[in-house]
């Protein structure tokens, strides 16, 4: 089956010159002009990747993002997030609003399509067909990619999902940002620490009240506790905001 990718882009060129280069690779190009045409072609056809421009007229791509992400059909849909001017700030709200990836302009095509192939792959998951984790009130399929909370459906985007399944099949363990990075983010894919960091609190805040069972490390990455005790009793302190 042909894979579908939705390019949300404003400005005529660039939207022009990356379907006609994605269309060249195989895929199968939509393009939306702004938020809210996004929204509208996202309803009618699911594609399977959305690379989605932050400056939009009608709808912010952050806004179309978090949009994505609300609606349970789209929940886990993967989202490149595309930004002007690559500042830090840029990428931290992209993650934030629950982007998988982002890329700054002007990017070469070659980059675009080896991160679109890095999404597509994480997004199919290489991991053990339908097995079921748990740890405390934590479970995930790995199958059908869901996770709960105490029994309540969390929407985790796929990087997220990624990583609550490393540190739920780490049981305890602690994991460096390096392991972390590698299992969620696939070899050969090297993100900023800071962006794994960025990713936790995310997943912290969808927690809610169990934020607290991921717990940071000092000095060496992340773990997770079984009950909000055990992370009550430690001196460790969650030093992680955005
Ligand atoms: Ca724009």
């Amino acid at each position: 089956m042909t894979t579908r990718i939705l390019i949300v882009e404003d400005e005529r060129d660039i939207a022009d010159v990356t379907a006609y280069n994605l269309r060249k690779s195989g895929y199968d190009v939509a393009l939306a002009s702004n938020g809210r045409a996004a929204l509208e072609a996202i309803a009618q056809k699911t594609p399977d990747l959305v690379i989605l421009d932050v400056m939009l007229p009608e709808l912010s791509g952050t806004e179309v993002a978090s949009r994505i992400r609300s609606n349970p059909s789209t929940a886990s849909l993967p989202i490149i997030m595309v930004t002007a001017k690559g500042e830090e700030v840029d990428q931290l709200v992209g993650l934030t609003v629950g982007a998988d990836d982002y890329i700054a302009k002007p990017f070469s095509i070659k980059i675009l399509q080896a991160r679109i192939e890095a999404v597509l792959r994480r997004s199919k998951g290489a991991g053990p067909s339908g097995k079921v984790l748990s740890m405390g009130p934590i479970s995930i399929n790995t199958e059908s990619h869901e996770a709960t909370v105490d029994g309540e459906s969390l929407k985790l985007t796929l990087t997220e999902f990624r990583l609550l399944s490393s540190l739920v099949a780490a049981q305890g363990k602690v994991l460096s940002r390096n392991v972390l990075m590698s299992r969620a983010m696939g070899p050969g894919v090297t993100v900023t620490e800071r962006t794994i960091d960025v990713h936790i609190t995310s997943i912290r805040k969808k927690l809610g009240k169990y934020a607290g069972l991921v717990t940071t490390v000092r000095g060496v990455g992340y773990r997770l506790v079984a009950d909000l005790s055990d992370y009550l009793a430690s001196d460790e302190t969650d030093d992680v905001s955005v």
